[in-house]
């Protein structure tokens, strides 16, 4: 296993963690005790050491816990888990669900403790003035927690904000080659490790989307430069994410001892610097046929950016583009995500008065209020605007 070292702990950490919400049995909130068995043996006897799950993962933490205590292994893993602050109302809401985590996980302490999903500042302010600040440094003075930090799914924009507003050990951002400009991308992963952050990667196969049903080019390019360990889709995904410096661990949600395997033998061979030029230039090649598949050019630049009426552009644009890449669905979601929908200053495509003052800086000459109604037509057409705008209200 290839082992790298959190910045802020010292900690050696096995450079692939075991993402624990995708046990088989996770979509009917039945996680199966006998796969979770089997996967977490496997992880941990090939030198995997961090296993990350959540309180709002159905059953997850429960079972994780009673696994780990029945192979003996709590002691050989850093456990994460996360707390659902969006629940929390009140400031003894943190010991009760925190309570909870450790009786469900068997422990008396977590090693890498996370706000679940932060997409805004303002969800981190809120907890803050419920007291929170305190309640951590207590958790910590007392040794149940050790290690503080975030998962992030919000706009460029907002994760340096998220990053300088409390002083974090470590972060958990969406990052893969296709997403450098979406989310917190390679701008958010190189300002949280510039601040001494440990960052921790989820969907680097970008929920399996990069690993199958690529565009058939896109394939072609892999298995025409298949050579060492990169045969695969996912070997390639992996190891363009293990190439970057910045990144301390990798989750993969891996569903079978075997899948452990085969991402153990990647994770050994794919260290840092293994991908050259030659490599680096075969992954731009195959995210260009993805891309090609996409309807609307964006690069993600931001070069648009800010738009007077708050429209998140190159968001919308991703999300519209994954909508015709992957499905509909996934479009719509990555939409509710990159608009804020469940902030006070929603970033809807609907927002846009066609003012014209992004189209002039877009390199790729888009007509971007013009693609915006294409995106509005796609993405919040009648029923799915009027969810979008009674969540803004609430
Ligand atoms: S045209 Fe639309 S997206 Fe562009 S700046 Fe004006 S309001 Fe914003
Ligand atoms: S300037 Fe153009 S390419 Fe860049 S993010 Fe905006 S719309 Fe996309």
């Amino acid at each position: 296993m290839q082992y790298r070292i959190d910045p802020k702990s010292g900690n050696r950490i096995s450079a692939l963690g075991l993402g624990c919400m995708r046990i088989p049995g996770f979509a009917l909130g039945k996680p199966d005790a006998r796969a979770a068995a089997s996967i977490i043996s496997a992880a941990v006897e090939t030198g995997i050491n961090y296993l990350d799950t959540a309180y709002l993962y159905p059953g997850n933490e429960a079972v994780v816990g009673a696994t780990l205590e029945k192979l003996s292994m709590r002691d050989r893993v850093f456990l994460a888990t996360k707390l659902p602050h969006a629940s929390c109302k009140r400031a003894d809401d943190f010991d009760r669900f925190f309570d909870e985590q450790l009786r469900r996980l068997r422990t008396d302490h977590i090693d890498y403790y996370l706000m679940h999903n932060i997409t805004s500042p303002g969800q981190w302010e809120r907890v803050r003035g419920l007291g929170i600040e305190d309640w951590i440094a207590a958790q910590k003075e007392r040794g149940r927690i050790r290690q503080i930090g975030f998962s992030f799914h919000g706009s460029a924009v907002d994760f340096p904000v998220v990053l300088d507003a409390y002083d974090w050990d470590f972060c958990q951002i969406q990052y893969n080659y296709a997403n450098e400009h979406y989310q917190a991308g390679t701008a958010g992963l190189k300002a949280a490790a510039w601040r001494g952050m440990a960052v921790f990667i989820m969907e680097p196969l970008l929920g399996g989307r990069l690993a199958t049903k690529l565009p058939r080019a896109a394939q072609r390019v892999f298995d025409a430069a298949s050579h060492g360990h990169l045969t695969t889709p996912v070997a390639w995904g992996l190891s363009w994410v293990w190439n970057h410096p910045e990144v301390t661990m990798l989750l993969s949600g891996m569903t079978s001892a075997e899948q452990v395997a085969d991402n153990a033998r990647i994770a050994c061979r794919a260290l840092l610097g293994s991908m050259g030029k030659s490599e680096l230039g075969v992954v731009q090649e195959a995210l260009g046929h993805i891309e090609q598949a996409n309807r609307i050019p964006c690069t993600g630049c931001s070069y648009c950016m800010p738009c007077p009426h708050g429209v998140n552009i190159p968001g919308c644009f991703a999300a519209y583009n994954a909508s015709f890449a992957h499905s509909w669905f996934t479009g719509v979601q990555q939409y509710f995500t990159a608009s804020a929908i469940r902030t006070g200053s929603p970033r809807l495509a609907s927002n846009c008065v066609g003012c014209g003052a992004c189209t002039r800086h877009c390199p790729q000459r888009i007509d971007i209020p013009e693609r915006l109604r294409d995106v509005r037509r796609r993405l919040q057409p009648g029923p799915v605007d009027w969810v979008l705008r009674a969540m803004a209200e609430r």
